[in-house]
């Protein structure tokens, strides 16, 4: 029987992921990237137990371990200096790696697994019958089309898919710094202001640097290393590690789709649901769904059909992701001063009982168990 074909526009983690999800599936798949030369830029991201498992079932999560970080504990620290959460991850991983590593091996294993990389070619539009309309006037026909194009998705326009878009009131500075630090995650907040810090690699540590978009110095670039410093002055060597030249700037913005399937057309990634990155779980959520559709269109006749199967399947995830994220940054950056040691306390409390603080990951990813038994830090780091 001939293979079902998939057309994908887009070649970030998204894209890549899905590729390389349907092509080890058995799927007959092409990606249409619109760069000449699709890549990551120089950040790190964190990786939780959901998007690992998915990776290790890629064939890359060992890659990944090797290059990444896995961390010991996260913890959170208030602008008294006190540390409010600290949260030990022996049961579950939480790694985190440079982007373009990420980006890296997702698409040889895309490649391997027989996707086609086509660059230079930019997607304009979809037909729920599946078809991709390409910018220059051809028309892709596919068995599917997956709208992996990010957050500012013509295809998930031209399908009328979009409920809300939305840029938020803050926004990230992400940079990566020569290596100081021991397998921590470390956040630090003062008011409106946090830093999150943690290393990324053998080499370097990733840092993510939030205020909001009205505090043009928070949000400045170059970094104004004086204005954080004098912020977060226990960790100034941070700032002072960061170059002229070095960071990216995003405004958190946010993407919540009427469906995230029209026809044989499917949405993922940021196009889908781009979210603020509080929980580690934009590409998270991409590479978790972008499995389950491979699982699910694997055994499906009717594509059309199997979609709305795996919109069952992931649409509540995707939601409570979605709502507890864009709930954190809220919280954070509309905090008043003076509510800081309110903030302080009831993350304090959601960090020691029992029942919040044993749920943290699974409600950062969406409510559902983790996917396979967590492996204890101390048999795959050491
Ligand atoms: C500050 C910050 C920190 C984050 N940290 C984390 C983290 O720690 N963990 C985590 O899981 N997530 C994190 N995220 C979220 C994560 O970065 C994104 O969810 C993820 O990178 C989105 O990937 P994507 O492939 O959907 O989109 P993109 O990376 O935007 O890729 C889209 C691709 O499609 C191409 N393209 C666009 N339009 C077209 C077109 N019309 N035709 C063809 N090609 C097209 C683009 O060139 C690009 O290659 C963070 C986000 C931010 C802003």
């Amino acid at each position: 029987m001939a293979k079902k074909t998939v057309a994908i526009a887009g070649a970030g983690i998204a894209g890549f992921a899905a590729a390389a999800a349907l092509a080890q599936h058995d799927f007959e798949v092409r990606i249409y990237e619109r760069s000449e030369e699709p890549r990551e830029f120089g950040a790190g991201i964190y990786l939780k137990e959901n998007s690992l498992a998915v990776l290790d079932a890629l064939g890359v999560g060992g890659q990944l371990a090797e290059s990444g970080v896995r961390l010991r504990a996260a913890m959170i620290h208030d602008e008294t200096g006190k540390t409010i959460v600290r949260r030990t991850l022996d049961k579950e991983r939480l790694l985190i790696a440079l982007r373009s590593e990420l980006h890296s091996v997702l698409r040889a294993a895309a490649l391997a697994a027989g996707a086609e990389l086509v660059t230079g070619r930019e997607a304009a539009s979809a037909d729920p019958s599946g078809v991709l309309h390409m910018s220059d006037g051809e028309e892709v026909k596919a068995d599917l089309v997956v709208a992996a194009d990010g957050v500012n998705s013509r295809i998930r326009e031209s399908l009328k898919l979009t409920r809300l878009f939305a840029l938020l009131g803050d926004g990230a500075t992400r940079v990566i710094i020569p290596r100081e630090e021991e397998a921590y995650a470390n956040e630090y907040w003062n008011g409106s202001l946090r830093v999150g810090v943690a290393p990324c690699s053998e080499d370097y540590t990733y840092a993510f640097i939030i205020g909001p978009e009205r505090d043009r110095r928070a949000t400045a670039l170059p970094l104004d290393r004086a204005y954080w410093a004098e912020a977060f002055p226990a960790i100034a060597s941070v700032f002072e590690r960061v170059g002229d030249g070095d960071g990216v700037h995003h405004t958190h913005s946010i993407v919540i789709c009427k469906e995230l399937a029209a026809g044989n057309v499917a949405v993922i990634g940021d196009a889908a649901h781009a979210q603020p990155p509080n929980f580690g779980q934009g590409a998270g959520l991409a590479i978790d769904t972008s499995w389950e559709m491979a699982e699910t269109l694997a055994g499906a006749t009717d594509i059309a059909q199997g979609l709305q199967a795996w919109q069952d399947k992931v649409r509540r995830r995707v939601t409570t992701v979605q709502a507890l994220t864009t709930a954190y940054d809220i919280a954070q950056y509309k905090c008043p001063k003076p509510l800081a040691p309110l903030r302080s306390r009831l993350f304090e409390l959601l960090g020691s009982v029992p029942t919040t603080a044993h749920q943290w990951e699974f409600w950062w990813r969406g409510g559902v168990a983790a996917p396979q038994p967590a492996i204890p830090w101390t048999e795959v780091a050491g």
